[in-house]
C-alpha cells in the first residue's frame, strides 16, 4: 500500500470522507505510532510546495500546550493535516473558539478532537487553593475550575484529579458547543463530529469519550 492510500486526506480530495471516516484515519495514524510503522507522511518539499496554495485539513485539534503531548508525532501526521489549536489545559477560550469557527466555516474541517491528559498541571492548578496567579491565568484556570465544578467534580476533593482529567476533555468539548452557535450548527447538521478523548501518557493509549454528532 502507498504511502498516500493510507494516510490523511485532503478536503479537497475526490475520496472525500464523512467524519467517522475521518476519524479512522486519526485511529489508524495514533496504530502506526504505537506499533512503531509511523510513516512520517505529509513532510516532503514537494508537499510544502503544493501546500503554499492553501491548507485542507479535514481535522482540527484542541489540545494542551504541555510538551508531553505532540499531536502531530502521535497522530503521525504532516503538513497540511492538523489544524492545532493548543493552550494549557486544552481551554475554551475565545481564542480557541474563535479558531475552531475559523476552521469551520473556512477550512470545512469535518472532525474535531478535543484532548485532555495524564497529569495536566493547568487542570491540576484548578485544585491549588491560596495560589496566586497573574490575572489571565487567573481567568484560565478559573474556567477550568468552573467547569469541573458544574461537572461534578469537586476541586477541593484532591482525589478526584485523576478523573478530572480525563472528564475536562468532555466538559470542554461540551462548553465550545454550547458557547458557538458555528460549533453547535455544524454538530447538528453533522458537517462537524465532536470527539472528545484522553491522552494517557505513559504507556501510551487515547481513551475515547461518548462523541457530539448529530445531536449535542
Ligand atoms: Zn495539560
Amino acid at each position: 500500500m502507498a504511502v498516500n492510500d493510507q494516510t490523511y486526506l485532503d478536503s479537497d480530495d475526490k475520496d472525500y470522507l464523512d467524519p467517522p471516516g475521518i476519524l479512522n484515519e486519526l485511529k489508524r495514524g495514533l496504530q502506526r505510532f504505537l506499533d512503531g510503522t509511523s510513516a512520517h507522511p505529509h513532510a516532503t518539499e514537494a508537499r510544502r510546495h503544493q501546500l503554499l496554495g492553501g491548507q485542507h485539513p479535514q481535522i482540527a485539534v484542541l489540545a494542551c500546550s504541555d510538551s508531553r503531548v505532540p499531536v502531530e508525532v502521535i497522530f503521525d501526521a504532516g503538513f497540511g493535516d492538523l489544524f492545532v489549536i493548543r493552550n494549557a489545559g486544552n481551554t475554551n477560550t475565545f481564542g480557541s473558539v474563535g479558531s475552531i469557527e475559523y476552521a469551520i466555516e473556512d477550512l470545512k474541517i469535518r472532525l474535531l478532537l478535543v484532548m485532555s491528559h495524564q497529569g495536566c498541571g493547568a487542570v491540576k492548578a484548578a485544585y491549588l487553593r491560596n495560589q496566586a496567579f497573574s490575572p489571565s491565568l487567573t481567568e484560565l484556570v478559573n474556567d477550568i475550575k468552573g467547569g469541573l465544578n458544574q461537572n461534578g467534580l469537586d476541586t477541593n476533593d484532591e482525589t478526584s484529579y485523576e478523573r478530572a482529567c480525563v472528564q475536562h476533555s468532555m466538559i470542554t468539548a461540551q462548553s465550545l458547543i454550547q458557547s458557538s452557535k458555528i460549533i453547535k450548527r455544524a454538530v447538528l447538521d453533522k458537517n462537524l463530529l465532536v470527539q472528545p478523548a484522553f491522552l494517557h501518557i505513559d504507556p501510551l493509549s487515547i481513551e475515547w469519550l461518548d462523541t457530539f454528532y448529530g445531536k449535542t
